[in-house]
């Protein structure tokens, strides 16, 4: 075979009979859809049949390595998960980093497909061509630590990487993660929870080919590799995210004003000092960690044995849950966060749509839409520290409240009635991460497009525009920027590199880097991943415009997938709130505009080529992407 990257082949497993079989992408098909979220979105498409239940045997998991994964290039970590989401019954996809995905590859594999559903608790050991399911019924119900520790011992490995559900996901919470190595997550759209509706606990794996020996061009990628570690010290954002990771943007955010606080109700909060990242230097942090071969190093390791004991071995809080579990819910104890963090650890609970349904829940408490019948006696309040732990054991278990909340937002707000809608921070039933649209308002339009619902890795976010001497600014240049646009201006021209960036990020998920690699976020420049991609695939003719063709195939595949199922123009909405002003903080009395809101979609679907009333891709736009098949099936659908 000859050395492109990538073996094309993929494991698929019937969990319900237990027949396993190994598949080779065809060369044709992997061009177009190169593995992570474009390969896991085309399988997807094709088998899970319109309106599969996501808890049944007709839904599938795809766990999919990205092109690059494993290469020796910093961030080229991530693998995606893909499944009907049980959170917003459309696409659902969540990436993780860690080293699961890079050990798969060398063990042979680019993913795995699983359908069906196991007759009792199972987990999958690979190691490299050998494959087996095993009995995992003695591991159901235990935490992910033990059982970790549990498949090494089992096979005599420490080095054995293990993927698995804990509580959350065997109890089908809709925003259950997954995780690996116990701190590497693929917490959004519930893909937990499908994995456990599968009865699959675990997949374990172990690999001993080396990636270089699969790459066309090892040595121009070795080089690659070695100068992008070099820059990471240079470079303000990366060292930034290796200083201080993800809890370093609490400030600015707070000074900014779209720190979001009291369930987006305010853009600041009073007790935010205490979130800093100083206090979590001085009160938490253990040590820097990272993914596998990543010289960014942005993780943090945490441990507490204080008011609140906290363990060591789930990893530390990003900004997400510090923000989250802190000023969404008007908690300034930033060990009680760092335990609720935790306690998502232990559970495999997606933190963004943990603390935000929490957080929800309060503002309903206190406008007495819940009671304290309704709470099991618990006084739901913002601030409660003690009451939002609580509620993070009780979800995990889908015990008495804990069991409404299990279900998100969307469904609470349904339940309730009344005006609960008004201030439900979802979009597509998938709970709003913690990043503040009235001060960002490209972030507010990835918000309400995504086909998985609220998420915030698709855009740039406006800030990095703002300047045209910013290393963002200039990095984005040959992604079409023309101009430095204020963070909440609405134009046309921000809304069409919006939509290039958008197409860019989608390429990342299906080549396999992190968020935090490539420009205009962080340090690797357009033309590197470029660089690559060819000395890995020896697609000699492969550029800028084939990666961004990449991402917008499988962002149609996921749009079609929802098409599908109903989504239309109408739900790529954002929550009322967002279009009432800020209640507190330095950009109170800021709201976004309906009218700016409309046009910029309007804008949006002409450069996608949307249809303007249905959302869907245009049979004219699947053509020229090549995709003239999924045209095909929507018309017979
Ligand atoms: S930047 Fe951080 S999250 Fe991304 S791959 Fe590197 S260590 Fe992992």
């Amino acid at each position: 075979m000859s050395k492109n990257g990538s073996t094309r082949k993929i494991l698929r497993v019937d969990l319900t009979t237990g027949e396993m079989a190994d598949e080779i992408i065809a060369s044709e098909v992997y061009r177009l859809y190169p593995g992570g979220k474009a390969l896991g979105a085309y399988l997807l498409l094709r088998e899970v049949p319109r309106g599969a239940d996501p808890f049944g045997p007709d839904n599938r998991l795809y766990l999919m390595n990205g092109l690059l994964t494993a290469a020796p290039i910093s961030t080229a970590t991530r693998f995606t998960a893909i499944a009907r989401s049980p959170l917003s019954g459309g696409y659902g996809e969540s990436e993780a980093g860690g080293f699961w995905g890079p050990e798969l590859k060398l063990a042979g594999w680019e993913g795995i497909a699983l359908s069906g559903q196991a007759p009792h608790p199972v987990y999958l050991w690979i190691h490299d061509d050998h494959v087996e399911l095993r009995d995992a019924r003695q591991l159901w119900g235990t935490e992910p630590e033990f059982t970790q520790n549990w498949i090494r011992e089992q096979h005599g490995d420490k080095l054995i990487r293990v993927l698995q559900i804990g509580a959350g996901g065997e109890n089908r919470v809709r925003f259950a993660a997954i995780t690996n190595d116990l701190r590497h997550y693929n917490g959004r759209t519930g893909m937990g929870a499908v994995m456990g509706s599968k009865n699959l606990k675990a997949v374990a794996v172990r690999g001993s080919s080396k990636y270089l020996d699969l790459a066309h061009d090892p040595k121009t990628l070795a080089a690659l590799g070695r100068n992008l570690a070099k820059r990471v010290k240079e470079h303000p954002q990366a060292w930034d995210l290796q200083d201080k990771g993800t809890p370093g943007l609490t400030r600015g955010l707070n000074t900014a004003g779209i720190l979001p606080t009291r369930n987006f109700r305010e853009g600041a909060f009073a007790g935010a000092e205490n979130l800093m990242w100083e206090q979590y230097e001085k009160q938490l942090l253990t040590a820097r960690r990272s993914c596998y071969a990543c010289a960014v190093r942005c993780k943090r390791e945490v441990k507490l044995d204080d008011r609140y004991q906290v363990s060591d071995a789930y990893g530390g809080p990003e900004y997400e849950a510090v923000c989250g579990f802190g000023a969404n819910c008007a908690i300034d104890d930033l060990q009680a966060v760092a335990k609720a963090n935790e306690l998502c650890g232990r559970y495999t609970l997606d933190v963004i749509s943990c603390s935000n349904t929490i957080g929800f829940a309060m503002e309903c408490f206190e406008h007495e839409l819940l009671s304290l019948e309704d709470t099991g006696g618990i006084e739901l309040r913002f601030g409660n520290a003690a009451a939002m732990l609580k509620m993070v054991e009780l979800i995990a278990r889908r015990e008495g409240f804990g069991n409404v909340l299990a279900d998100g937002v969307k469904r609470l707000a349904d339940k309730l009635g009344g005006d609960a809608h008004l201030f439900a921070m979802h979009v597509k039933g998938q709970e709003m991460p913690m990043h503040e649209p009235r001060g960002k308002v490209a972030v507010g339009l990835a918000y309400a497009t995504s086909e998985v619902g609220a998420e915030h890795l698709s855009s740039f976010h406006d800030p990095l525009i703002a300047n045209a001497e910013s290393v963002s600014f200039k990095s984005s240049l040959p992604l079409g920027i023309r101009e430095a646009i204020a963070p909440r201006v609405w134009s046309d021209h921000k809304v069409e590199f919006y939509s290039t960036v958008e197409k860019w990020n989608s390429a990342e998920k299906v080549i396999g880097l992190c968020y935090f690699g490539p420009a205009p976020r962080s340090f690797i420049q357009v033309d590197e991943v470029v660089t690559a991609v060819r000395a890995a695939t020896g697609w000699d003719d492969f550029t800028v415009q084939d990666i961004l063709r990449v991402g917008e195939r499988a962002t149609n595949l996921a749009r079609v997938f929802n098409s599908r199922e109903g989504f239309t123009r109408k739900d790529d909405t954002l929550p009322e709130r967002l279009f009432q002003p800020l209640e507190g903080g330095p950009l109170k009395g800021e709201a976004l505009s309906r009218a700016d809101f409309e046009h910029a979609l309007d804008v949006l679907y002409h450069d996608k080529g949307y249809d303007p009333t249905t959302g869907a891709p245009t049979r004219e736009r699947l053509h020229e992407l090549e995709m003239e098949w999924v045209a095909d099936a929507m018309d017979e659908a």
